[in-house]
């Protein structure tokens, strides 16, 4: 049983994080620089633009003086090289990637250059400009794919059944390979799905929570896939201490961060209502099946086959033992929770109104 050391024992300061225009790295940007660390973080359009910032703005992080935004292609192998060799960095957390799944699927070759090319020239530029550096490798659930049993730990057999989850099962392969075979701390941790205010509305999560904080001026309901897919939701900021807690451990390992819990896009949807005041009930099956107010018999949430993805016919849930056994982790924000905080800050949290703050809009989700 290791307990991490606190943070500032830890070894180097200086922490490159790529991907820093998303989710995950603006908590783990705070954190690191509250813990004294001197961060460079990477994404593709750094420019200090609001629309690539918005998240660090949000978290008020984005002009702290130990934070350094560097605009880089990582396809680009000497771009990489040149980053790692000038950071030297004494951890690095690779976060960047294409993480929607319809994206993937439908621009296969930038799924590839994003997520499988960038992981390669980084994983090669720490073997050559760093190899004392820790690194921690951003794995999916989706890895597991058509998954053969329920939950899935660290040793269930990769079969991935999309584009995202086939780039993110090379990866991790890849990071493997570097850690056995070339002797590097790398560390894989095996994310199931991790939500929060910073959720991009592309994910069902905030789509949801989007609606329902909004509902009362809704014209239309909400247009919804399969309402019936199990999904283990849990929520980003503990996913990104258990990074850190990986990062922090004697060895290098890989490391289902979930919460163990299945949910359906359903009962997704009524806690996001209840959040918002409004009990939600639902009626019919299948592209004919509605969820309706309660108290009114408004029509609030319909099917739409445009959003529908098959459900898988094992779900993927995680089995987070290891991680707590080893690493003291576990996702300890309950669903309710977080989903309040997402809809707060759908219906107009200050935050979310910071003048640097312009939210991207996407035309789907
Ligand atoms: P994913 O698990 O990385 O694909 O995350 P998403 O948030 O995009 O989707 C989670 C699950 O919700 C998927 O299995 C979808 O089939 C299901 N789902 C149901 N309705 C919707 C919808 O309207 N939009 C999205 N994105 N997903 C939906």
């Amino acid at each position: 049983n290791v307990m991490p050391p606190p943070p500032s024992l830890r070894r180097g300061r200086d922490v490159l994080v790529t991907g820093a225009s998303g989710q995950d790295a603006a908590f783990l940007i705070r954190d690191l620089l509250h813990a004294g660390h001197e961060v460079t973080g990477v994404c593709r359009a750094c420019t200090r633009s609001p629309s690539a910032l918005w998240r660090l703005a949000t978290l008020s992080v984005v002009d702290h003086p130990r934070l350094d935004l560097v605009a880089a292609d990582l396809a680009d192998a000497p771009t990489v090289a040149d980053l790692v060799d000038r950071t030297k960095p004494s951890e690095v957390y690779h976060l960047a990637a294409e993480s929607n799944v319809p994206r993937n699927d439908a621009f296969p070759l930038d799924a590839v250059q994003s997520n499988v090319v960038a992981s390669v020239n980084l994983l090669e530029a720490v073997r050559n400009l760093a190899p004392h550096a820790r690194t921690f490798i951003a794995s999916s659930s989706e890895v597991f794919g058509d998954a053969a049993s329920s939950p899935q730990h660290e040793r269930h057999p990769y079969r991935p059944r999309n584009m995202y989850g086939a780039t993110k099962a090379f990866t991790h392969s890849l990071a493997t390979h570097y850690r056995e075979n070339h002797g590097l701390f790398v560390a894989n941790g095996i994310l199931f799905n991790h939500e929060s205010a910073l959720r991009d509305p592309a994910f069902v999560t905030r789509k949801i929570t989007r609606y329902a904080a909004n509902a009362r001026n809704a014209r239309e309901p909400l247009h919804l896939g399969n309402l019936d897919t199990l999904r283990d939701w849990g929520y980003a900021p503990d996913y990104v201490r258990g990074m850190q807690a990986m990062l922090e451990a004697p060895v290098a390992g890989d490391y289902v961060l979930a919460t163990g819990v299945a949910r359906t896009v359903r009962t997704l949807a009524q806690q996001a209502f209840v959040a918002a005041g409004v009990t939600l009930a639902f009626e019919g099956s299948g592209f004919g099946e509605v969820g309706y107010d309660a108290n009114t018999g408004r029509v609030l949430v319909c099917v739409d086959p445009s959003f529908w993805r098959p459900s898988e016919s094992v779900p993927l849930v995680g089995d987070p033992s290891k991680a707590f056994r080893d690493l003291g982790w576990a996702a300890s924000t309950p669903m309710h929770v977080w989903i309040e905080t997402m809809v707060e800050a759908d219906q107009g949290h200050p935050n979310l109104t910071h003048p640097k703050i312009r939210i991207l809009q996407y035309s789907t989700g």
